[in-house]
């Protein structure tokens, strides 16, 4: 999902598009990368000082129901990034910085033959490690 197209979603489910929620989305498309609501928090208080926590937090929740945004766990703290909606993929996810690659092999061709009898319904393959910044630093 891009800016464009989280901003047609907000639209259609007749939401209004504000100046700040359209800073969330700029926040969030700018990199593949995890963020928490500190991180979002911080950046929305330099671009509107005094803007309240409750507001940057409600947002945020907003857009993770509407599908705008995908969650993990990382350090037992939720971290959020713009939904990947093209191509099915997976995620190296840097645990320090919170940096995201594209992992174009999926495991659940192999894991499909194992589970015959089943019917499966979804699946969730993340990979965590640093990414090769964290490592030097
Ligand atoms: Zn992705
Ligand atoms: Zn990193
Ligand atoms: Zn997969």
């Amino acid at each position: 999902m891009n800016k464009q197209e989280a901003m047609t979603l907000l639209k259609k489910q007749g939401y209004k598009i504000t100046k700040r929620r359209e800073a969330i989305l700029i926040f969030f498309a700018k990199e593949d990368k995890y963020h928490n609501a500190k991180n979002l928090y911080e950046y929305m208080e330099a671009e509107y000082p005094g803007i309240s926590y409750d507001t940057v937090y409600r947002n945020l929740h907003l857009y993770h129901d509407l599908g705008i945004l995908e969650s993990t766990e990382l350090q037992a703290e939720k971290h959020f990034r713009m939904n990947c909606s093209d191509q099915h993929h997976h995620h190296f996810i840097c645990s320090t910085c919170g940096k995201t690659k594209k992992v174009k092999v999926c495991p659940m061709d192999e894991v499909e033959n194992m589970l015959s009898s089943y019917k499966i319904l979804g699946h969730k393959f993340e990979i965590y490690g640093l990414c090769p910044i964290c490592q030097t630093a």
